[in-house]
């Protein structure tokens, strides 16, 4: 049964003990000193000249040197600087109203407010009487078994999200998989010669016991082990994801991220673990599942809070030891834990990212050469030799890698921490 299935390392994450070792970071901290160094000269620039063109220029510069917790403060001084500017509004993931900008859910809430002063209840992307809502439900539930709370197409109606999850919850796992899937589409377009992506359909659970019941029923498997929260089978073709992790917070959005990139290959590539190596897939998987979330903007590099703790821990104690070439190969046919998602993500990052994107175009010419040729002897021959590749991969990840980690940990500590206070204001209103 491997490779049928993907299980989603958000969970593993949590057993691993973090444990923060102070590392030797002075190469690192020189080069980050100097890209901070410059991105202080623009941003005095843009300061003084309280300029939004100007503070979009050092956004993209702190995106590009990987200083990503500068990104969010180079957007608001934008914003400040000039209200009206569409293309900052843009990037806050705003829209026009009449004369306003306003997020998704703003605009979501408004509309909220309005129709249920008229007795109207949601469902399925619609409105109606409780009586018209009824009837949609009581169909959906035959349709797809169980007891559906919220149906959402998602903004661009590429996902469809069946759900026993709140409204909120549900309209955040559609945005993020339909963000996800774009990411993909973008990133992959010509490596892959993709089309657009096909309709999708995805579970979302508020209970184990739900998900382990319609798992078992379209994967006529038994049910998956404890910790795993999300799967997309490519046997099946669903994404099934479930919040009853015992994880605070928005994890689920870093699991359904991260299944949606396995749904991508799967349809769009034709890749898949079955016919692809571990580490090519679960490394992907997390570079551009984790291309994240600020305000629904993509980011590269950003880990989910939880599995960023633990990742930073394994890769500062673990990454001198590691053998690569024994790890690459061992990955062609064995699954692997936490460790693994570790490597494989670190050294998907390097092979993208790495010395002004180096091996990039060597890599996407091995990628687009198809699961036929993702052998060792094809790697060396057309990337580079691993023991070449090794040193590098180990700067790369001591360097940058781990840096910009610690980096997003704070910003992905900042949505957290806005979210709650949302929460809390939320609260005190009732
Ligand atoms: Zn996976």
């Amino acid at each position: 049964m491997a490779g049928k299935r993907c299980l989603s390392w958000i969970v593993f994450a949590t057993l691993a003990v973090a444990i923060f070792v102070c590392m030797d970071g002075r190469t690192a901290e020189d080069t980050r000193a100097s890209r901070i160094a410059e991105f202080e000269v623009k941003t005095k620039k843009a300061l003084k000249a309280n300029n939004a063109r100007l503070w979009l220029d050092a956004a993209d510069y702190a995106l590009k040197q990987q200083l990503w917790e500068f990104y969010g403060d180079c957007l608001k001084h934008a914003v400040e600087a000039d209200p009206k500017n569409a293309a900052v509004q843009t990037l806050l993931n705003k829209k026009l109203v009449g004369s306003e900008w306003l997020t998704d859910d703003e605009i979501f809430e408004r509309e909220a407010k309005q129709k249920t002063a008229q007795g109207l209840v949601y469902y399925a992307n619609y409105w109606g009487t409780p009586a018209q809502v009824d009837a949609l439900r009581a169909t959906d539930r035959k349709t797809v078994g169980w007891d559906v709370q919220v149906r959402l197409q998602s903004p661009r109606g590429y996902v469809t999200v069946y759900s026993n999850e709140s409204l909120e919850t549900t309209r955040r796992a559609a945005a993020i998989t339909e963000a996800t899937g774009y990411a993909y589409w973008e990133f992959y377009q010509t490596t892959f010669n993709l089309r657009l992506p096909p309709p999708l359909t995805v579970y979302l659970f508020k209970d184990k016991a739900t998900f382990d019941q319609i798992f078992s029923k379209v994967s006529k498997q038994g049910p998956l082990p404890n910790g795993v929260a999300g799967v997309y089978g490519n046997g099946f073709k669903i994404l099934l994801v479930h919040t009853d992790t015992g994880i605070t917070g928005d994890s689920y959005l870093s699991t359904m991220a991260h299944e949606m990139i396995h749904a991508m290959d799967d349809r769009l590539a034709g890749i898949f673990k079955g016919n692809s190596p571990n580490w090519l897939m679960e490394g992907r998987a997390e570079h551009i599942g984790t291309y994240a979330r600020w305000e629904r903007l993509v980011i590269p590099g950003y880990v989910g809070l939880e599995a960023n703790t633990a990742a930073v821990a394994f890769l500062t104690q673990e990454i001198e030891s590691i053998n690569l070439r024994q790890f690459l190969m061992a990955s062609e046919k064995q699954k692997f834990g936490f460790a693994g998602y570790c490597v494989s993500f670190a050294f998907v990052h390097f092979l993208f990212h790495a010395e002004n994107e180096k091996h990039a175009y060597a890599f996407r010419l091995f990628l687009s050469g198809g699961p036929n040729h993702y052998t060792m002897a094809d790697f060396e021959k057309i990337v580079g030799k691993i023991d070449t590749i090794e040193p590098a991969y180990k700067k790369y990840v001591h360097d940058f890698l781990l840096p910009g980690m610690i980096a997003t940990q704070k910003m992905a500590q900042d949505v957290r921490n806005t979210a709650q206070a949302k929460l809390e204001s939320k609260d005190t209103q009732k």
